[in-house]
Parts: structure tokens; C-alpha cells; sequence
């Protein structure tokens, strides 16, 4: 199956009891037993919901692995992922990581003993140095946000592998159907699904998806005992974002690119961050382990004045945290996503006032060039 047909006909496909070509939502807390035990694979729909399953399926499938989970949030994904270690244990981030995947991991599950260390990990040497005996998890998120640095997955893994320590990529921003980590040799591939799998900024969810039966026994176990599950509402909308996950892709690569030319060229844009670009320095890594660039820029305007006066005059991009839906969204993330990270360690990273954070969307280029035209006189 190639990719788009397998958005459409991957996971279950239906519902056998009806012939309906989508599955319902089966709206249901608990299921009649035929005697105790005897059940048709649902019991309670904490451990397991039919709607919730079909999509479990469906990104296990699209992720090439082994099992699926589908949680309440991206968080409740991460946190569940994380859940799987034990006090005592270390896990090395990447260290522009996602804000509340560096607030989870600094201000709640250090106190349960889980230790991070954060590093550059788009230079692979840089990891080398933090293994310690108690590491347990190479954690990345490439391309990363909002820097869009990239992290080679298959170099990682091939690291983590050597030292028995388990690769797990954040792979919100690529989707699989630009990038796979699990074939590249990563063990467990998360999504905050709110983003461009939900596609249609409607619904928060989180997947995650494992490459063997016995993290797939300790991932459900986890996800079945802390119980963040996502209902069957928000369960079926994912299924129906999925569904056009390849056109939404494609389309948004497109104009991206369109935009990427267009701020290049800008005099008012002193920097700009996209792995399309071939002076960016991972190009080559990118193109190679992903097939699209993905719809996510940064660029530097010079100064927290001027990108406020940016995000005041734009009125196609919506001026709201989030990315990966239809719309046209734009962030300054120093004082949005990013401003639970303390303000000394965004100017080591490059977080400055000044950097402006767009998800491109899918309204017609013209107007979306005119608007940022505009904005940026
Ligand atoms: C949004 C986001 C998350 C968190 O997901 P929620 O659905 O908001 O809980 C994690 N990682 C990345 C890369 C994100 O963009």
C-alpha cells in the first residue's frame, strides 16, 4: 500500500457489524459479558474502546509498528512514554525541545526521580558525553521547534542501540507521512496529534506508537493503569483528519516553499530557519531521512518592537499558539510556547524577541504572500 491509500485503508477500515465504510463512535463505557471473562475484546473502555482502537490501528500502521496508543494529550503521551522508567533513571532531550515536554520534564518528573539532560542533539557528539550508566532514553524532537534544527534519527539510534538505551522521537512536525522513525531504527515515535494529524485545530491528542510486543505489553500497561486515554469522539475526528493527512501535507510543502522564497528575498528578515533551505546545516540530513521539509518557519525580524508590529498587521495568520491545521497561524514563541522556558536559557538557544514562528496553512499563496507583504512594510 503507498501512502495515501494507506491514510484511507490503513488500521481497520469500517465497522463489520453495519458495513459502515468509517467506524462509529462507539460512545460506551462498558461491554456486556457472556459469563465472566467472556467478552469480544472490550471490557471497559479504559483498557480499550473499538473507535479508539481503529485509530490506534490506523497509526500503528501509518508509524510501521507494532502496536498503537492513543492518549488525551500530546503531554499525556509524553508523560505516559516517560512513565515507562523508574525513579533513578536518565533520559537525554533534545534541548530546544518543546516547551511543556521541558516543563514536564524539569518540574514534575524530576520529583519523581526521573533525571533529564538537555543537549544539542543535531550534533550527534554532543549526546556522547551525557551517557551515563543509569541512561536509559534518547529523547528527540526533529525538526525541532522553533529553531527547526534537525537531529539525524538513524545516527541516534544506531548510538542508543550500542549503549542499550531506547530512542524515542517526538515526530509531531514531520507526520509519518514524511517520516518514519521507527524504520530508521527508533523504538518508540510520539505525535502531539493536535497538530497536523487532528489537521483542523479541533481536537488535542496525543499518539504514540512502539516497534516490539513487549513495549507494546508495557506501554498499554501503563496507558490501561494511569488512564489517560483519548474518548471516542476525539478518536473519531483523528481518523477523519488522517484521511486527508497526505493532501494537507503536500499542499502545505508547496506553499511553504513559496513563503520560504519569498522571506529570503525579504530586506526586513535578518535570519531564517527552515530545513528546506540547502545552507540550512542538517539539509542534507533532512532530505534524506524525511520526504517533505514540513510547513513550520522561523525567521528573525530584529527585534521584539518589530515582530510585535508583525503579528499586530497580519490578518490571515491567526496570532495563536498551536501549528498544523488548515489555517495560517503566527507566533512569537519567546512569549508564547516558549515562555516557560527560562529567559536565560532561550537566549543561549536563540529564542530571541525578535523570532516569529508561522505555520503555513492551506489558504491560496497569493493572499498569504500579500498578507505578510503588508505586515512586514
Ligand atoms: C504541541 C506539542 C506537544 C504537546 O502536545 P499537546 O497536544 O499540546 O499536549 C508536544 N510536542 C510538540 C512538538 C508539540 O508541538
Amino acid at each position: 500500500m503507498k501512502r495515501k491509500t494507506k491514510l484511507i485503508h490503513g488500521g481497520v477500515g469500517g465497522d463489520p457489524h453495519t458495513g459502515a465504510v468509517t467506524t462509529p463512535i462507539y460512545q460506551v463505557s462498558t461491554y456486556k459479558q457472556e459469563g465472566i471473562g467472556g467478552h469480544k475484546g472490550f471490557e471497559y473502555s479504559r483498557t480499550g474502546n473499538p473507535t479508539r482502537h481503529a485509530l490506534e490501528e490506523l497509526i500503528k500502521d501509518l508509524e510501521e509498528g507494532e502496536r498503537g496508543f492513543a492518549f488525551g494529550s500530546g503531554m499525556a503521551a509524553i508523560t505516559a512514554v516517560m512513565m515507562l522508567f523508574n525513579s533513578g533513571d536518565h533520559v537525554i532531550l533534545t534541548d530546544d525541545v518543546y516547551g511543556g515536554t521541558y516543563r514536564v520534564m524539569t518540574k514534575v518528573l524530576n520529583r519523581l526521580g526521573i533525571d533529564s539532560t538537555f543537549v544539542d542533539t543535531s550534533n550527534i557528539e554532543n549526546i556522547k558525553g551525557e551517557i551515563r550508566t543509569n541512561t536509559r532514553a534518547i529523547y528527540i524532537e526533529t525538526p525541532t521547534n522553533p529553531l527547526l534544527k534537525i537531529t539525524d534519527i538513524k545516527g541516534v539510534a544506531k548510538l542508543a542501540k550500542e549503549h542499550n538505551i531506547l530512542t524515542i522521537v517526538d515526530n509531531t512536525f514531520s507526520t509519518p507521512y514524511w517520516q518514519t522513525p521507527l524504520t530508521l531504527g527508533a523504538d518508540i515515535v510520539l505525535h502531539s496529534a493536535t497538530k497536523y494529524i487532528g489537521g483542523h485545530s479541533d481536537v488535542v491528542a496525543g499518539l504514540v506508537v512502539v516497534n516490539s510486543k513487549e513495549l507494546g505489553e508495557e506501554m498499554h500497561f501503563v496507558q490501561n493503569s494511569t488512564g489517560g486515554v483519548l474518548g471516542p469522539q476525539d478518536s473519531w475526528l483523528l481518523i477523519r483528519g488522517i484521511r486527508t493527512l497526505g493532501i494537507r501535507m503536500e499542499e502545505t510543502e508547496e506553499n511553504t516553499r513559496k513563503i520560504v522564497e519569498y522571506l529570503q528575498n525579504h530586506p526586513s528578515v535578518e535570519r531564517i530557519f527552515y530545513p528546506g533551505i540547502e545552507t540550512h546545516p542538517n539539509h542534507s540530513i533532512a532530505k534524506e531521512q524525511a520526504k517533505g521539509f514540513g510547513g513550520m518557519v522561523s525567521f528573525d525580524v530584529g527585534s521584539g518592537e518589530k515582530s510585535d508590529q508583525l503579528l499586530n498587521k497580519v490578518k490571515y495568520f491567526t496570532l495563536a499558539e498551536s501549528l498544523g491545521a488548515v489555517e495560517s497561524l503566527i507566533s512569537l514563541p519567546a512569549k508564547m510556547t516558549h515562555a516557560s522556558i527560562p529567559e536565560e536559557r532561550r537566549a543561549e538557544l536563540g529564542i530571541t524577541d525578535g523570532l516569529v514562528r508561522i505555520s503555513v496553512g492551506l489558504e491560496d499563496i497569493e493572499d498569504l504572500i500579500e498578507d505578510l507583504e503588508q505586515a512586514l512594510k
